[in-house]
């Protein structure tokens, strides 16, 4: 079987990052392969549905450096590079699809909460990255920590 060479990891910046982190840090480790990570921040334009008549630029901004910030500590111990710490502003899974292609990625790691009711017919990042993905996938199911 082949080895995995690339592996990114996406990341929603809350504390179940590090399970997320944790798995597909494993698998590159044994498959000798470089660890990407990647955050899309919701544009906010998008959210409003343009509603606000307000320049949120800024706000934009100080959310894109607070995002910086918290990719860089998750990265830090795993030493990748700054190169791979990708923080777009757009939706979820088009982005990781879109910069899974650009960077030759071959695994794509994601967390994946057991859904039930109504979340489940409104679909998960989990389920938007599996749709449509070029490479394999893997969702990594969340513990609840107590
Ligand atoms: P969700 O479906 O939103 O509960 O998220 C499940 C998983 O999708 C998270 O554990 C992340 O791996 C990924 N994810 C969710 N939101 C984002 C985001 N804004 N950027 C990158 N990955 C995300």
């Amino acid at each position: 079987m082949s080895k995995y060479q690339h592996v990114l990891i996406a990341v929603d910046l809350t504390e179940e990052s590090h399970q997320v982190i944790e798995k597909g840090q494993g698998i590159a480790e044994r498959n000798g392969a470089k660890i990407s990570l990647i955050h899309a921040l919701e544009p906010l334009g998008f959210a409003y549905g343009g509603d606000i008549p307000m320049d949120l630029t800024s706000i934009q901004d100080q959310l894109d450096q607070h995002a910086r910030a918290k990719i860089a500590d998750l990265a830090a111990p795993l030493n990748i590079p700054q190169e791979r710490q990708h923080i777009l502003v757009g939706l979820p899974d088009s982005e990781i699809h879109r910069i899974a292609k650009e960077q030759g990625v071959d695994l794509i790691v994601v967390g994946s909460h057991g859904r039930h009711g109504l979340s489940l017919l409104l679909g998960s990042t989990s389920t938007g990255v599996l749709h449509g993905a070029k490479c394999d996938v893997l969702a990594v199911r969340i513990q609840k920590e107590d």
